[in-house]
């Protein structure tokens, strides 16, 4: 033997198989093993409980990660936004809802935003029953009363109003109902005035902030109001529709080769549509869109 062969002979562990056995897993084959023939016997794990212990490890891990992760989404800002803008969006609520119910079209007025109202009876008590109340007491209770019922009076009549002129509305603008903004009506106060019998400035004041919630989105009431162009046959169509038609036409337009006003112009008299040069430049301006010298993409 050369002395590696001797000193690996003395000092390399000895390996024994054997069955060996866990408490928990039974008999497994392993090997004893000796590293010095003076130590004592060390039997090899059990492969079940190792596994045991490197699945451990593994779920250890798993939730060291989640823990590192849940800590960085916790510092996130769910509204990254709002440090770059602090405007604040104005969420419309609508005052009255149009609903089509088979084929018919149902307006409905939102109660919600609007409180209760009504006397306190205390109040009321103290007229009737202490009808010796000072003088003074009483007209001044009296006077509470009489502006507290005009107010609620006033509050019923303003969605009577609401409603009646709604209802007024979808008879006229049916067709937008149904097909959408290109088929929207032109329509002026007075129609709805004279339909609900009442004066246009009525009709102003309360189509003015107040929106419906239709099957084609929210709208204020006053969207509907809107003047004509003629159509070469005759007919009306509302400015709005056209500026929907418009607005439809540039979107399919060739980006290099975007269209002029005048050629807008062409355009719509194809459609029928016949409509000043001027009014075309107010409308694209309305919509939002440059000129097209302004919108020309060179590459
Ligand atoms: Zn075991």
């Amino acid at each position: 033997m050369t002395p590696i062969q001797k000193f690996l002979a003395r000092h390399a562990p000895i390996l024994e198989p054997a069955t060996l056995y866990c408490p928990e897993h039974g008999e497994y084959s392993g090997q004893y093993e000796q590293i010095h023939p003076n130590s004592e016997r060390r039997p090899s794990p059990c492969p079940g409980c190792q596994a045991r212990r490197a699945a451990e490890l593994a779920e250890d891990r798993q939730r060291q990660a989640e823990r590192a992760a849940a800590r960085l989404i916790g510092e996130l800002d769910p509204r990254p936004g709002r440090y770059y803008n602090d405007e604040t969006i104005p969420y419309i609520t609508p005052d009255v809802f149009v609903y089509k119910i088979g084929d018919e079209y149902v307006v409905v007025l939102n109660e919600d935003g609007l409180p209760k109202l009504r006397i306190n009876p205390y109040y009321r008590d103290i007229l009737r029953e202490r009808p010796q109340a000072a003088g003074g007491a009483k007209e001044y209770i009296n006077d509470k009363i009489r502006s507290a019922l005009w107010l609620i009076k006033s509050i019923h009549q303003r969605q009577r109003t609401v409603y009646r002129v709604t209802k007024s509305i979808v008879k006229f603008q049916r067709g937008f109902l149904d097909k959408g903004v290109a088929y929207l009506k032109p329509m002026v106060l007075k129609d709805v005035a004279m339909d609900v019998e009442m004066h246009e400035s009525t009709i102003s004041r309360v189509t003015s902030n107040k929106y419906v919630h239709t099957p084609q989105g929210i709208f204020e009431l006053k969207y509907f109001f809107n003047s004509s162009i003629s159509t070469s046959r005759g007919e009306n169509v509302a400015s709005e529709s056209v500026k929907e038609n418009i607005r439809q036409i540039l979107a399919k337009e060739d980006p290099q080769k975007p269209y002029s006003d005048q050629a807008l112009v062409e355009i719509l008299k194809k459609q029928d549509i016949l409509i000043a040069r001027r009014t075309v430049t107010k409308y694209r301006e309305m919509i939002g869109v440059l000129p097209s010298t302004r919108r020309k993409q060179i590459i």
